[in-house]
């Protein structure tokens, strides 16, 4: 990838945060339970391939991203830990999956068929792990009859290991438990009737392995609790976790205005009175939605808001009084005694923090701390 940026924006990750989260979090865990860390869409826009790294150093088992390509391009740049695909494969590419030691979900006998049919000889057994519905309603089987089929189908060709058995909960970040525990009793209730018990048995999230130790079975799969962010609005954010990203910028331009100048599209901002007026090289082609127009930033350990529209590279702020080009702005992250969380970006933009991070694209390079 690129190693030299001539724009002054960038998104900081904080590794040191990164591996001292994964610690504790790995920590709290029994330790027979083994923690995969997710670190699919670019680990929640922090960047895959040194989160991963990280996070292996720190005491992940292994990781689980979304898409076979993502799992590929962490081979390709030499991870071997194990690696678990979350989303559907097509089963004409179980070959490719198999020869980079991948493990992939199935639920589908007609799956099971399909990928045998088309994979080539001589590669190691496609590592499986059946995925169970139990309440979410994306992929899964939802019946024992259908499990025990597959689990035969699998046991009787050797192209096939039966690796795993999981599950993935809806409500585990809720404070309501009603429909947490329906789904781990249908879950439990469909390990029990397995004639072998796999390896990695396994259904929490951040949310599982930190609020509900009843889920943990022998692997949990922890997202955004490693990257310091809270599981969500209903659960007091995780004091022991410390936020990895942070997204910062520079005063390009400075310049006063007079009372009555408007600035940016639509003339929607008009001066009250003389005013410092900054331009920061950022706009909603990076990530940084029009949504955040009323969002204040740091500017030199000040908040000062943003005036106008925000535009598609760049944005303007108002000082509370002149400041230099070159000056750092704080979008995300601390800066001084003041610090802009994930989760307050989210609240403005009407989202969770998870979107805030995936959303912060690649023109923003990520640079490493
Ligand atoms: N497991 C599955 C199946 C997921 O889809 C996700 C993320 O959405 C995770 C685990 C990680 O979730 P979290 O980031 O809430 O820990």
């Amino acid at each position: 990838g690129q190693t030299q940026y001539f724009r002054d924006t960038w998104a900081e990750i904080d590794l040191d945060a990164l591996y001292q989260n994964v610690k504790t979090i790995r920590d709290g865990l029994p330790r027979e339970t083994k923690l995969f860390a997710a670190v699919k869409a670019n680990a929640y826009g922090h960047g895959d391939f040194q989160i991963a790294k990280e996070a292996l150093e720190a005491g992940a088992h292994g990781l689980v991203v979304a898409l076979l390509d993502e799992a590929l391009a962490l081979r390709e740049k030499g991870i071997k830990a194990p690696i678990l695909v979350l989303g559907l494969i097509r089963p004409t590419d179980a070959s490719v999956a198999a020869r980079h030691q991948i493990s992939v979900p199935v639920f589908q006998v007609e799956w099971l068929k399909e990928a045998s049919q088309t994979m080539e000889s001589g590669n190691p057994p496609l590592k499986v792990h059946i995925k169970c519905d139990t309440g979410m309603g994306r992929i899964g089987l939802k019946h024992e009859k259908e499990l025990k089929e597959i689990e035969q189908f699998i046991n009787k060709t050797d192209r096939f290991e039966f690796e795993g058995i999981f599950t993935h909960f809806s409500t585990a970040d809720q404070a309501s438990e009603e429909y947490y525990q329906m789904q781990l009793a249908a879950f439990k209730r469909l390990v029990s009737v397995l004639d072998t018990v796999p390896k990695y048995v396994h259904a929490a999230n951040s949310a599982g392995a930190l609020c509900h130790c009843d889920s943990l079975f022998n692997a949990v799969r922890v997202g955004i609790a490693i990257y310091g962010l809270s599981t969500s609005t209903e659960r007091p954010p995780l004091n022991k976790v410390k936020q990895v990203f942070s997204l910062h910028t520079k005063i390009v331009h400075v310049k006063k205005i007079q009372p009555g100048e408007c600035i940016g599209y639509g003339a929607s901002y008009k001066a009250q009175k003389e005013e410092w007026i900054a331009t920061i090289p950022i706009g909603y082609a990076d990530g940084w939605l029009r949504k955040m127009e009323k969002q204040r930033v740091i500017v030199d350990g000040e908040r000062a808001n943003i005036v106008g529209r925000i535009c598609m590279d760049q944005t303007m702020v108002r000082l509370p009084h002149f400041m230099p080009i070159g000056t750092k702005v704080t979008l995300i992250g601390e800066q001084a005694d003041d610090f802009i969380s994930v989760e307050e970006i989210a609240e403005k933009l009407d989202t969770i923090n998870y979107e805030v991070v995936c959303t912060i694209n690649f023109r923003v390079p990520r640079i490493y701390k």
